[in-house]
């Protein structure tokens, strides 16, 4: 469930400082501390799961839930709405997968870029 010695449980659980961007019961969503992009926020399930690749059946209610937030989310951060604006969404899993803190989670990235045209 918790793991004491993950930084992305103790952020969801408010014990490490961050940027809330959302949460319910389930799900904690914060800003990247180093974004990529003007909007980058992290959604996590509380449910410490190191990786996607320990993603199983049972957790298909609340990765699904996750999708579906995304998208409301990043309005709300400032991603313009579909099809000029947009986001993408990235779950780096494991080390090939440029995975670096090992509790799942979904970046969600997005924002005006003035360099790209139209
Ligand atoms: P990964 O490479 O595991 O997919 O991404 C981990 C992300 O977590 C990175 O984009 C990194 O900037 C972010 N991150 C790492 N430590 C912290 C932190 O203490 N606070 C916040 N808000 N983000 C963090
Ligand atoms: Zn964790």
């Amino acid at each position: 469930m918790h793991d004491p010695n993950c930084l992305f449980c103790k952020i969801a659980a408010g014990e490490i400082p961050s940027r809330k961007v959302y949460e319910d019961e389930e799900i904690f969503a914060f800003h990247d501390i180093h974004p990529h992009a003007p909007v980058h926020f992290l959604l996590v399930p509380r449910l410490h799961l190191p990786s996607m690749a320990h993603a199983e059946p049972v957790h298909a209610g609340l990765l699904g839930r996750m999708m579906v937030l995304a998208p409301r989310l990043a309005l709300e951060q400032g991603c313009r709405p579909y099809p000029e604006g947009g986001f993408r969404i990235m779950v780096n899993t494991g080390q090939e997968g440029g995975q670096e803190v090992q509790h799942l989670h979904m970046h969600v990235m997005g924002g005006p870029r003035p360099w790209l045209k139209g």
